[in-house]
């Protein structure tokens, strides 16, 4: 059913179906030609990182880190229950038993303050996924991982372009993973990225996504037969894609200009909507730049936000709440997961509501579901 105002609606930069023309024409649809690596040198020196490889989503990303951070049958990992199910099904893939950490009530950030306690003999990964966008508390994280040498993969999928005391988020951990899903602010439909900055990762990163074998060396010259060298799969996407996600990167500063408007305005035009009906804001530390990925609301109710929804669906306009406690899940509880593991995400979870948050959102758009959840009239206490 499609809602006159969408929660999500993806964007078109402006030369997507150019540049898409352009590698048509060139008669090579496969990966790694140009597009990609015009992506991967933007991004590179954008953030930062040594190596970024494109990947065919972020879910493949995390199945990379999970290789490349050496998980086995029997280790654990800690990451939290309230994300997405890619960021502990790549781990459980590979064996690994998953460890649910709680978020933070403020940012619903992994709470770096339980993370020592989580940590055994066996624990060789911690996940942090920067919710909304906002940098979990990397300087503790990190100095946790370094003690115990644990590996850290920052699922970064909602925070490209977005800092933790000054440097970007996907930077700290030994690889980061991105998410380029329609739901993300740049998009190429399904696609990912890996961004690699423990420099003794980056050969077998390569290798893993070329299905386990050396083509990209072989490519290069640098060995003399093309081989199976080791596990891997067909990660890296079609050039089509490459050439479509170039087009909305090379557009970075405009999107998040924009993206930048629409957070912005909620946050003006809700926060005396919000201290009147016991509704928290979203919490964004001063020493964190976020990407303005999306708008959040916590209402005081699970029965509160249901009638809400309601609502504003009754004005079509959809909004959206997610991530159900993945401790909680029919897997999460096959693990061991039981009510109580993690009381803030089990609350949270009843509680928060995404409202639409699109690129080219116009004001009028915004003043209508400003106006709708003023009207809201159902409140319990
Ligand atoms: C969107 C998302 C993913 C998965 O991204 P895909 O590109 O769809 O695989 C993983 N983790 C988080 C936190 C996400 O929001």
């Amino acid at each position: 059913m499609a809602f006159r105002i969408p929660f999500n609606r993806p964007y078109i930069a402006g030369s997507e179906f150019k540049y898409m023309a352009q590698v048509a024409e060139s008669r090579h649809f496969s990966g790694d030609g140009q597009f990609t690596k015009k992506c991967h040198a933007l991004l590179e020196s954008a953030l930062g990182v040594p190596k970024v490889f494109l990947t065919t989503s972020c879910t493949h990303a995390l199945e990379m880190s999970a290789i490349l951070a050496d998980v086995q049958e029997g280790d654990e990992v800690i990451l939290p229950s309230f994300t997405f199910v890619s960021s502990v099904n790549a781990f459980v893939l590979r064996g690994a038993r998953p460890v649910f950490v709680d978020v933070r009530p403020d940012t619903l950030n992994l709470d770096e303050r339980l993370i020592e306690a989580a940590v055994t003999e066996r624990t060789k990964a911690i996940v942090p996924v920067h919710y909304a966008g906002v940098g979990c508390e990397m300087d503790t994280i990190m100095d946790i991982a370094n003690r115990h040498d644990i590996a850290v993969v920052e699922d970064n999928a909602h925070g490209l372009f977005g800092k933790y005391k000054g440097k970007y988020l996907g930077t700290f951990g030994a690889v980061a993973t991105q998410s380029f899903h329609e739901t993300k602010n740049f998009t190429c439909g399904e696609g990912g990225a890996l961004l690699v900055n423990d420099a003794d990762m980056i050969e077998r990163a390569e290798i893993l996504r070329e299905k386990g074998t050396n083509r990209s060396r072989f490519f290069r010259g640098m060995v003399d037969k093309y081989t199976w060298v080791d596990v891997g799969s067909s990660w890296l996407p079609s050039e089509l894609l490459a050439a479509f996600l170039y087009a909305q990167l090379e557009e970075a500063a405009d999107i998040q200009a924009r993206r930048q408007r629409i957070w912005t305005y909620y946050r003006e035009n809700l926060g005396e909507w919000a201290n009147q009906h016991g509704v928290q804001m979203p919490t964004v530390p001063d020493y964190c730049e976020q990407p303005y990925h999306m708008f959040y609301i916590l209402l005081p109710s699970l029965e509160e936000r249901t009638a809400l929804i309601d609502h504003l669906k009754s004005r079509d306009i959809l909004s959206v709440f997610h991530y159900l406690p993945l401790h909680l899940s029919d897997k999460g509880m096959a693990f061991g997961g039981k009510p109580g593991d993690c009381p803030v995400t089990e609350d949270v979870s009843d509680r928060l509501l995404r409202l639409p948050f699109y690129n080219d959102m116009t004001e009028n758009d915004l003043e209508e579901v400003v106006a709708a959840l003023q009207g809201f009239e159902d409140w319990r206490h």
